[in-house]
């Protein structure tokens, strides 16, 4: 029986494949500290968890109208609006079990399949944006990222990928997986392309509230520019609400196509959780801003230890709870190919990290090799995995083997 093409190329977030492989070694008894996961180590507030629960209670258990239940999406609209200085109004406003959908359901929505409607990426970034354009039927083109730029792009290799073709540009800010954020000189330079070239614009925004530096700007608060964007944000990432499975997007033109799509998938986001999620916009965000501060310091702990290792160069990133260490000394150092090949050595040694190509294939020219590391891990985790880290870099041969001390700490 015939399996589609369509399913054999989907591709994935191959994160999971490490995380697999994590556990495997793991489960063989191997100590392994991971930087792998990109999600909160805090369990979600207890007052929100009350909230699901008394939901559940009070029965609301049964499907809900496919755009949310209209009191959360009114909340939602609220949220939105204060945040992001526009009016967001409740009908505007979809949610669904997780931002993830909203990148399948904006291509679906602004793209026909096998037209040669292009959508515009980040690169390296999250490989949902690539994997969902494919299966849309849409043709992905790859914005590389600037490390010069602290991993946002430049506006002119943007001009240079829009055609009339163009359909979409996918922004992310914070980024995913380098913790850049995109100036606001550089999002006002994109909503001009976005308004000249008439192309909406898919903002990715779950990181919005993880941000250090300065206060989050969104695309969509720029003149003119809501009407042409998805705001895509949930609760995963600000309320360590990952596994609640629960997002939303607002767009004025595209709510109804999106909720539409949400009925054909998923009927509703969970009834219960919405409420949980209501409660978690509407109640005091001092718990959540407590995790804020603690990924902060543990940012500043994780990017002080990467520098501290030989051929390792490490910016200090603006949001989200990852750094993009830039190893390409590391790997030429140690006589290996690529990143991949010091994330391999690296496991060995008892520490997991994500390697670069998980996040999207090299930009053509690009020769440089980086390396994620997710540092929602305790302190205590961090110290150990650098220092594990920085033996496996320095002291290992040119051969990339273990030296023999440290292959006896990994058995
Ligand atoms: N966008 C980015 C950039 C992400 O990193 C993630 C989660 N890892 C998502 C979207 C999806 O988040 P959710 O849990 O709300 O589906």
């Amino acid at each position: 029986m015939k399996i589609s093409k369509r399913s054999e190329i989907l591709g994935t977030e191959t994160a999971f494949e490490v995380l697999a492989e994590v556990n495997k070694l793991r489960r063989e008894g191997k100590d392994v500290i991971s930087f792998c996961i990109g999600q909160p180590d805090f369990d979600t507030p207890r007052h929100i968890k009350d909230a699901a629960i008394t939901a559940i209670n009070a029965g609301k258990t049964g499907y809900t109208d496919s755009a949310g239940v209209m009191s959360v999406r009114e909340s939602v609209a609220k949220y939105l609006s204060q945040t992001r200085k526009i009016e967001v109004k409740p009908e505007h406003v979809v949610i669904a079990n997780g931002a993830k959908q909203f990148i399948g359901y904006a291509v679906a929505c602004t793209t026909d399949h096998g037209a040669g409607d292009e959508v515009i990426y980040p690169n390296p970034g999250y490989p949902i944006y690539e994997s969902q354009i494919i299966a849309k039927g849409a043709v992905p083109v790859p914005l590389p990222l600037s490390e010069g730029k602290g991993f946002s792009f430049d506006i002119g290799e943007l001009e240079r990928r829009i055609t009339k073709n163009t359909r979409m540009l996918i922004i992310n800010t914070p980024h995913n997986p380098t913790g850049g954020i995109i100036g606001e000189d550089d999002l006002a330079a994109v909503a001009a392309l976005a308004k000249k070239h008439d192309f909406w614009v898919y903002a990715d925004e779950i990181y919005n509230r993880i941000a250090y530096e300065r206060e989050f700007a969104s695309i969509a608060s720029i003149d003119g520019m809501y009407k042409r964007t998805i705001i895509s944000d949930g609760a995963s990432k600000t309320y360590a609400m990952t596994g609640w499975r629960i997002g939303f997007a607002a767009n004025p033109t595209l709510a109804p196509h999106m909720a539409r799509w949400v009925t054909n998938n998923e009927s509703c986001a969970n009834h219960m959780t919405q409420y949980a999620l209501k409660h978690a916009l509407e109640s005091p965000q001092d718990e959540s801003h407590k995790m804020v501060a603690s990924y902060r310091e543990r940012r500043d702990i994780i990017v002080g230890l990467l520098n501290g290792i030989d051929g390792v160069k490490c910016q200090t990133p603006g949001g989200a709870f990852y750094v993009f260490p830039n190893v390409t000394e590391a790997v030429s150092k140690l006589g290996m190919k690529d990143s991949e090949e010091l994330r391999r050595h690296l496991l060995a040694h008892g520490v997991a990290v994500l390697s670069d190509i998980h996040f999207g294939k090299r930009n053509p020219g690009d020769e440089s090799q980086h390396i994620r590391l997710s540092y929602v891990a305790s302190k205590e985790h961090i110290v150990d995995g650098l220092g594990r880290m920085k033996r496996a870099i320095e002291t290992s041969g040119n051969d990339g083997k273990a030296p023999a001390a440290n292959a006896q700490a990994q058995a």
